[in-house]
Formats: structure tokens, sequence, C-alpha cells
């Protein structure tokens, strides 16, 4: 761990946030519009290629760098966070697995920001049981021939380029799927309808449809019948960063909680004095402690190039319930204005949970932990 790097990178992010995202946030709530001038802004501070190579323009930060960066865009606004997560996804996948011809052709577009990513593997009656996907992609001479449609995907009509898991095989189930790329401006590739989401809601969510979408023969990503491991494998950094979310929605929480405690009277003295609230707070000081601990553990683990999918699906199950948990308590601490759009909670409240359902559901997590934690004993 480089500690004087990370501070860097905290200083620098938390002043981004202060100037650059937060001032959009609630704006970004009430239109819903994606907002470009802000990841144009983020842009310029090497956003989008943190951790990747220098040569295509990245800043070859690690993954402390990586968790800090997402914990803290998280504090400003989730919308952001989570654009951002959707593209590291994406982009991660891409720097690891695609062919050096098209990584000198995307890459520096991609760290600078020019190329959002995007990563599509759920689609309409398959979620939580990505096993089960439906699109296909066969071969016609050079070209791969995509079909079918995917949902609930971030950055959806806003990429560059589209990261799709497909069956070439559907004889040999996870070993069948593929991940395929596609760039923006295919004929191929159709958008659906936006969602209209409780939360981060200025972030791009919607369906996507792959009607005979042509692409070249080495648009496929690394080896044929390995996307669902290049899934698996990215979901496990991908949980890691909802994770570093957790963190910083919890300490925005706080924030705004003790902001409040401390103006707000009641019964003649201010309400941060009653126990009810403080120990609330409390609360909230243990999860943002424990989270941000078990973010680090794994940090250290993913440069050690050691396993971490069990403590990342135990982070994203523990953080995303304790954020929610914590905006819930930031509501109840503003009483009635906990309940208004004029302070900030509400919005924390809807935004937070995302945490428990993306990537992988709170149930999905329990359920990777506990068979992993039974067949260990
Ligand atoms: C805002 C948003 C952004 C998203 N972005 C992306 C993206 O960029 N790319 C992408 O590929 N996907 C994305 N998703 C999809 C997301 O990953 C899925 O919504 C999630 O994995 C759950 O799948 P599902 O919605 O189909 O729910 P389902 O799988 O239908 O689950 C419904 C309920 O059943 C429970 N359940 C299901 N199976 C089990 C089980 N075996 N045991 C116990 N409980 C179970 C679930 O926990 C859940 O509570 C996004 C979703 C949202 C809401």
């Amino acid at each position: 761990m480089n500690i004087k790097q990370n501070e860097m990178v905290r200083k620098m992010a938390r002043e981004l946030v202060k100037n650059e995202v937060m001032p959009y946030d609630k704006e970004m709530d009430q239109t819903s519009e994606f907002p470009w001038h802000v990841m144009k802004e983020i842009a310029k501070y090497g956003a989008f290629g943190l951790t990747e190579d220098p040569a295509y323009g990245g800043a070859g930060l690690d993954s402390y760098a990586e968790a800090i960066f997402t914990e803290e865009m998280a504090y400003g606004s989730s919308s952001v966070a989570i654009t951002l997560d959707a593209h590291y996804l994406a982009s991660h996948i891409f720097a690891k697995y695609a062919s050096k011809e098209l990584k000198d052709r995307l890459m520096p577009q991609i760290t600078a920001g020019e190329c959002i990513g995007c990563f599509a593997l759920t689609e309409p009656s398959a979620g939580s049981d990505a096993a089960g996907i439906q699109s296909t992609a066969h071969l016609d001479g050079d070209e791969w021939v995509i079909n079918g449609q995917k949902a609930w995907i971030t950055n959806y009509s806003v990429s560059g380029f589209y990261l799709l898991a497909v069956l070439t095989d559907k004889s040999k189930g996870t070993r069948g799927i593929s991940v395929i790329m596609v760039e923006k401006g295919n004929p191929g590739l159709k958008f659906g309808h936006k969602e209209d989401k409780m939360g981060i809601r200025g972030s791009n969510t919607g369906e996507i449809y792959m009607n005979n979408c042509r692409v070249p023969k080495g648009n496929l990503i690394g080896e044929l019948g390995k996307g669902f491991k290049y899934c698996m494998e990215v979901l496990d950094v991908g949980r890691h960063l909802i994770g570093a979310m957790s963190v910083g929605v919890i300490r925005r929480c706080i924030d705004e909680s003790v902001k409040y405690a401390n103006e707000r009277k009641a019964f003649g003295q201010s309400i941060g004095k009653f126990q009810a609230i403080s120990f609330k707070i409390a609360d909230m000081k243990i999860a943002e402690e424990t989270t941000a601990a078990l973010t680090e553990k794994i940090c250290a683990l993913r440069e050690n190039k050691q396993p971490f999918s069990v403590p990342a699906a135990c982070l994203k199950a523990y953080g995303g319930q304790r954020a929610v948990w914590a905006a819930d308590s930031a509501i109840q601490i503003h009483g009635g204005n906990g309940y208004s759009k004029e302070f900030v909670p509400e919005r924390l409240l809807r935004d937070a949970k995302i945490l428990e359902i993306g990537e992988g559901t709170t149930e999905i997590q329990k359920m990777i932990i506990g068979n992993s934690t039974l067949s260990m004993k």
C-alpha cells in the first residue's frame, strides 16, 4: 500500500467531488439527465482510466486508489459513482482480455473518458441466474452476428463500447458464453426504453436490442467460451467497488446527520444531546469503520493476487444493507425535514437501495458466502 499516493488520490477526489460533482447531484436526481458536463470534468482528472496502463493514457494506479476514488464519488453522488463503476467493469475486462489491435485503437479513448464502457450481462429473464442468458452470436464468415436483448444496463445509451455476454454455443452451458465487443453506432445495436428509476437517477440505465448486429471476428474478447468466467471475475471487482460506494454513502449520512443534530433544537437542547440520536450516529460510525476496513482488506487481496470473491460478497452484502440503514437513520434524525426533497437524506436512501440489488443482490451474496463457508467446514 502506498500511503502517500492514497492520501493524494483522496485529497484530489475530495476536491473534485466538492467542486464538480456535489453541486449537480440534486439536479441529476430531478432531471434524470445523464451529466455529461460532470463526466467531462472528472475525465480531466483521469477518472476513466484510473488503474489502466499509462502507455494507453491511464493513470496506472492500484486498487486502493480505485476504491478511494469510488468512495469519494459516492459521497457526492451515487449516480456518478455507479456510472464509473459500470465503466470500470467494462474497461477492466477489455484491458485484460481484448486483442492488442483493439486496445491500441480504443484504450486511449477509454482512459480519456471519450469512450465510456458498458458491461451487459443481465437480460429480461436472466438477472441473478446470469447463466440463463439467451442472447446468441454465431460466426458468418469473418463476422459475428449477434441477436438478443439486454436489460437494466448502466450506460446503455451513452457508451462508446459495449461488452455483451452472449451464447456462442448453447450446448455448453456457462462454457458456451463469450464476451463480444460492439461499438457505438453499429446499426444492429438499438436502445430500448430508459428506466425511470427510484434512485441514482443521473445514471443511464435501460434496454439494449441486438438485431443481426454484425461485428468483426476479432471483436471476441479473450477466448471463446470464457465469457462467463470473465464476467464473474469482474463482478468480484464490482462488488468491491459497490462496497467502497457504501463507505462513501454512510460517511455522507454521518455528515448530514451530525450537522443537523448540532443545529436542531428540541426540549431546549440540540437533538444530538439525546442518546437516541447520538447512538444512531455511533452505529453509523461503526458501519463506516467496518465497511472501510473490509474495503481496504480487499484492496490488499487484489494487489497480492489473492482470491477475494467471498470477502467481496461479504462487503457488498453488509455494506449495502448498512448504507440503506444509515440513510434511513439520517432521515429519522432529520424528523419531518428528512421526509422532504429539500434535504439530502431522502435522496441518499433512494440512491443507496441499488447497493443491495446491482451486481448481485444481497441474497445472491449470501448464497456465495454460505456455499463457500459450508464447503470449507
Ligand atoms: C439500476 C440498475 C443498474 C444495473 N446495471 C447493470 C449493468 O450495468 N449490467 C448488467 O448486466 N446488469 C445490471 N443490472 C442488473 C442487476 O445486476 C440485476 O437486477 C440483479 O442481478 C438482480 O437480477 P433481477 O433483477 O433479474 O432479479 P431476480 O434475479 O429476478 O431476483 C428477484 C429476487 O429474487 C431473489 N433471488 C433470486 N434468486 C435467488 C436465489 N437463488 N436464492 C435466494 N434469492 C434469490 C433476488 O435476490 C431478488 O430479491 C442493473 C440493475 C439495476 C437495478
